[in-house]
């Protein structure tokens, strides 16, 4: 896709620390990294949410996570990997992507949340469980 920073980051028309590669996906250094190592994985097809995200493609991502996580903990001694994806509100990319995020004992990272928004979970099970 023409306006694509990831699609230019694939055809190598900006560039990337890449850290693995194959026909399917490619793995990236962060530009802005959380803690060391944060890595972004993309399929090289221009999708944007999970929603476009064949099942075939998915279990190949999952098998180069894992290989990722190897490496990292060999090479970079991280004791844990958080993995975020983000889909629309929060996705500042629009090019489908995995943060593969090393952790670190005190590394800092926190989950960030509005309290004051947060409705009952009883009443959000009753959402989630009924059917339409
Ligand atoms: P999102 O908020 O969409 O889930 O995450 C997008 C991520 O892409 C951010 O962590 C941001 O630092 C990273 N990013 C944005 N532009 C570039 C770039 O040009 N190169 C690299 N390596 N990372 C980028
Ligand atoms: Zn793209």
């Amino acid at each position: 896709m023409e306006d694509c920073i990831f699609c230019k980051i694939i055809h190598q028309e900006i560039p990337s620390e890449t850290i693995y590669e194959d026909e399917q996906v490619k793995v990236f250094l962060d530009i802005h990294p959380s803690t060391n190592g944060d890595a972004l994985l993309i399929p090289k097809k221009h999708i944007v949410t999970i929603d476009e995200v064949e099942e075939e493609l998915m279990l190949h991502m999952l098998k180069v996570i894992k290989e990722m996580k190897k490496r990292m903990e060999e090479q970079l001694d991280i004791k844990g990997l958080t993995i975020i994806q983000n889909n629309g509100c929060g996705q500042e990319v629009k090019h489908f992507h995995i943060h593969l995020t090393p952790r670190y004992p005190d590394d800092g990272m926190d989950h960030v949340y509005n309290k004051e928004n947060l409705i009952l979970i009883q009443e959000i099970k009753e959402k989630l469980t009924s059917k339409k």
